[in-house]
């Protein structure tokens, strides 16, 4: 679906360069194929070897960067970020990478993620004298690094590290090093190319493919790679790490031409799609996906069950970030502006519309009465994710609990407000069974759907979540 007027946004994305002489180009070129992760803030920050120098701004990659801002960043190294902001809230000061000179040199950081102690961790530090530049949960790691007590970067980086809970993918640059930090759950995806001697570094890997690079490994959970002058090592700053990567990073927020875990995200979604005929056998003409992130999954439904697949919604690829916006009136309107139904595909037929996720069902009741606006006879909705009952407090804003429409309401109650003819959501073991798992839910994170979250999660963060609606 279309991320900003759904109620579930990413937070964010990052890309990061070492040892190619266009390291800031690249990295122009990496967050635009990122751009999806977030569209409120952009910044690239490279390093020469004796400096670090940065551009951002609040705005769209190709809003903020131009040829001759990219030639003034010069340099061989670099990491960049794309942001949306929730977290902190947004503002130029938030935009990252967030930029820290001192005496003893300079540290740039980029993060994606939500970190879940950073109201304590922040406390504790304006205790000790720490005054905070932003209102962002990112900025703790630089204050835990520059108080630490460790002789070595590479130390104080883990002793920082350790203290953090949540998610995190975090790159870390300062004028002779690239570090690259992932959390003890890597509840993000962050994977690791190059592009000849160069090191990438990207929140996903249509990221590589954009700038010609090759895929080497994904960076595993508590693992923390540190690239300078002498090449790549890679430590552990985790003793005890259990994978839970975001599900959802599968049903909706990563684009299509990415791998996560060896994991294709147009083929999983396919196969999300596949399981749904099998749990949802619907009597129906034709099979349509929601664009741009449900086309896959209907893909998979049309196949499965032999009722062919025709696009009946076009998304209006052409409409400005002025409807980007968080207002739940101006989300309303940017659905009409962003999508359209095909009248010729669908007029008198038995619809079955596949969609990713209901957040809300608001978006959900205007594509189904769209539909019949068009002339279905009938709409079938197929969800390829479980009901979102619950909030995340890992970097994706899927709005307070109360906005969820899951969270107190049945399918059925659900299928009525949204005004569909039937209404079937994936099982989580069908949605396991469907990405490869067969036995328990390890390797992923499920706390939207089941409430299990794979980390404690603090009282201050459950107070900001359940607040903010
Ligand atoms: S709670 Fe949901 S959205 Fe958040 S990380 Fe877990 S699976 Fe992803």
């Amino acid at each position: 679906m279309l991320a900003e007027i759904k109620g579930l946004n990413e937070e964010c994305g990052i890309f990061g360069v070492w040892g190619h002489q266009d390291a800031a180009q690249l990295t122009y070129y990496g967050l635009h194929s990122l751009q999806h992760r977030g569209q409120e803030g952009t910044g690239i920050v490279v390093s020469d070897g004796k400096q670090l120098k940065g551009v951002k701004g609040e705005g769209l990659v190709t809003e903020i960067f131009n040829a001759d801002r990219i030639a003034e960043l010069t340099g061989t190294a670099a990491i960049g970020h794309v942001r949306y902001a929730t977290a902190g809230g947004g503002g130029y000061e938030n935009v990252q990478p967030l930029l820290f000179h001192s005496q003893t040199g300079s540290l740039a950081l980029a993060h994606n993620g939500n970190l879940v102690n950073a109201t304590s961790l922040k406390h504790q530090l304006e205790t000790q004298g720490s005054i905070f530049q932003t209102s962002s949960d990112s900025e703790v790691l630089a204050h835990l690094i520059r108080r630490s007590g460790f002789p070595h970067m590479n130390d104080k980086v883990k002793n920082a590290l350790s203290m953090l809970k949540g998610a995190y993918a975090y790159l870390i640059m300062t004028e002779t090093e690239l570090m690259v930090a992932l959390d003890p759950h890597g509840l993000r995806p962050l994977s690791l190319g190059c592009l000849g001697d160069a090191y990438v570094v990207a929140s996903e890997t249509c990221a590589f493919d954009v700038v010609g690079a090759e895929y080497i490994r994904d960076i595993m959970p508590g693992e923390l790679l540190i690239i300078n002058e002498n090449g790549l090592t890679s430590e552990r700053f985790a003793v005890s790490t259990t994978k839970a990567i975001c599900m959802m990073e599968y049903i909706y927020f990563s684009r299509p031409d990415s791998n996560i875990q060896g994991i294709n995200v147009h083929t999983a979604r396919k196969s999300l799609g596949k399981r749904m005929a099998i749990e949802a056998p619907i009597e129906a003409d034709v099979v349509t996906g929601v664009p741009d992130s449900s086309i896959s999954a209907a893909i998979g439904y049309a196949e499965e069950s032999g009722i062919p697949y025709e696009m009946g919604l076009i998304k209006n690829k052409y409409v400005g970030r002025t409807f980007i916006q968080p207002s739940q009136t101006l989300r309303e309107q940017g659905v009409k502006m962003k999508l359209s139904a095909v009248r010729g595909v669908v007029e008198g037929k038995r619809v079955v519309m596949v969609d990713d996720s209901i957040v809300r069902g608001t978006t959900s009741r205007r594509i189904v009465k769209m539909l019949k606006e068009a002339g279905a006879t009938e709409v079938h909705v197929v969800i390829s994710s479980p009901p979102i009952k619950n909030p995340c407090f890992y970097g994706i804003d899927t709005s307070s609990k109360e906005e969820l429409i899951a969270s107190d309401k049945s399918v059925e109650e659900i299928r009525q407000i949204i005004g569909a003819d039937s209404l079937t959501f994936i099982s989580t073991d069908g949605m396991l069974k469907a990405l490869g798992q067969v036995d328990g839910t390890d390797g992923f994170c499920l706390g939207c759907f089941t409430g299990n979250y794979p980390t404690e999660i603090y009282p201050d963060t459950l107070q900001y979540y359940y607040q903010k609606g």
